[in-house]
């Protein structure tokens, strides 16, 4: 019988960064406490959490320490060794699962576990070897992206290889044991699906968003995404499919690529909310972090029905290069939402916060969430 973690009661978050932030604050807001674990401190989620616990996710005495002093755990962050989630469940609750980090963790299991599911994949190998490499890219005869198999975001750990081009340079580029050589994508668009799936089994999808990057790291993001209904469907149906199949309780994000003839292929996971969904926090009837809240307390799922059209723009810590930005000229901008995350150094490449607007379309209000960035430094 699924017994409901209550408002009152408290949640244990692994990891500390924004998602772990806004998880806190919708936490809070329904009136939970919330405790958070990390290596770091005067973190963004723990400047919004009741007690922040320092402490690297190997020192499994204060993982166990979190977790007697919590209802349940969650994540915030995937890349959380499987002994801490192991350790944590003998206590209490761990959702979502440690099994389903593990998956998530790691691109060729990933991969693995879609394609044999029956899920869209690009073609794939596995490679140990710049001598596999050489014979998988000939068997390929196309571009490709060579990926270390674990610890990757953000484009971290990949090289692309040319049509034709040798494996010995990117081998030794990517200098990793074990690897996944993928070929190259040519889409049209990049989606993503925020999904949740309840302890009781019941399953919601937010509206799919259409996604930038620049420099492999999601630059804005709109939504709707601009598609055809076939494509929406599948697309839905693709995230609906991985949560049942995974048994999720708690929120996955499903990150898609669009082919120009409408094909979806999966390309991954992501066990927590994701940047691709902080638009869901103004814009949405419940948010993706209200709804991680829901989904690992154990509570019905809420309405993901977007409110209006929606952008979401990252803020880098490139902004900065000049001083801090005039955050004042943002909110000059009446349909935009600042976000900050409390991060007190600004690093190139690092999400310093976001911002999302509002308007009639979603090209509307990612003209306006760009023009509300662009004044932040005075352009
Ligand atoms: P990842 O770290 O796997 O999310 O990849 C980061 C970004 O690299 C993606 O958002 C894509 O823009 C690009 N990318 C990754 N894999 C592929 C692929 N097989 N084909 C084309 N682009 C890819």
């Amino acid at each position: 019988m699924n017994h409901a973690v209550l408002p009152g009661a408290t949640i244990g978050v692994l990891g500390s960064g924004q998602l772990g932030r806004m998880f806190a604050i919708s936490a809070r807001r329904m009136g939970y406490r919330v405790h958070t674990l990390s290596p770091e401190d005067d973190t963004p989620t723990g400047q919004i959490a009741d007690l922040e616990i320092n402490a690297p996710y190997e020192d499994l005495d204060a993982v166990r320490e979190l977790a007697r002093g919590v209802d349940v755990i969650t994540f915030e962050f995937e890349n959380v060794p499987s002994s801490a989630a192991a350790a944590a469940a003998e206590l209490v609750p761990v959702r979502p699962a440690g099994a389903i980090l593990e998956v998530a963790q790691n691109r060729l299991r990933e991969k693995t576990f879609l394609s044999s599911n029956g899920f869209p994949v690009t073609r794939f190998s596995r490679v140990t070897s710049s001598a596999a490499l050489q014979s998988e890219l000939e068997s390929f005869d196309s571009a490709a992206i060579l990926k270390t198999a674990a610890w990757g975001y953000d484009g971290k750990g990949q090289v692309s290889i040319a049509r034709g081009a040798g494996a010995g340079e990117a081998w030794s580029r990517l200098a990793a044991d074990e690897a996944i050589l993928e070929q190259l994508v040519v889409f049209e668009r990049e989606v993503s699906v925020v999904v949740a799936r309840s302890v009781a089994g019941e399953i919601r999808c937010f509206e799919v968003t259409a996604n930038h990057h620049t420099n492999k790291i999601l630059d804005y993001s709109i939504a709707p995404a601009p598609m055809s209904s076939h494509v929406r469907s599948s697309a839905i149906e693709i995230a609906r499919g991985i949560a049942e199949k995974l048994g999720l309780e708690g929120v996955l994000c499903v990150e898609m690529f669009v082919t120009a003839n409408g094909e979806v292929l999966v390309n991954e996971l992501a066990p927590r909310p994701h940047n691709s969904g902080h638009w869901t926090f103004d814009a949405s009837i419940t948010s993706q972090f209200e709804q991680q809240v829901r989904a690992v307390c154990g509570l019905p799922l809420g309405a993901t029905r977007q409110l209006r059209p929606a952008a979401m723009a990252n803020l880098l810590g490139d902004l900065w290069e000049h001083g801090v930005p005039d955050f004042e000229a943002a909110c000059r901008f009446p349909e935009v939402k600042l976000h900050l995350y409390g991060k007190a150094v600004p690093r190139p490449g690092r999400k310093m916060g976001h911002l999302t607007a509002m308007a009639d379309t979603a090209e509307e209000a990612l003209r306006l969430a760009l023009a509300a960035r662009e004044a932040l430094t005075g352009k």
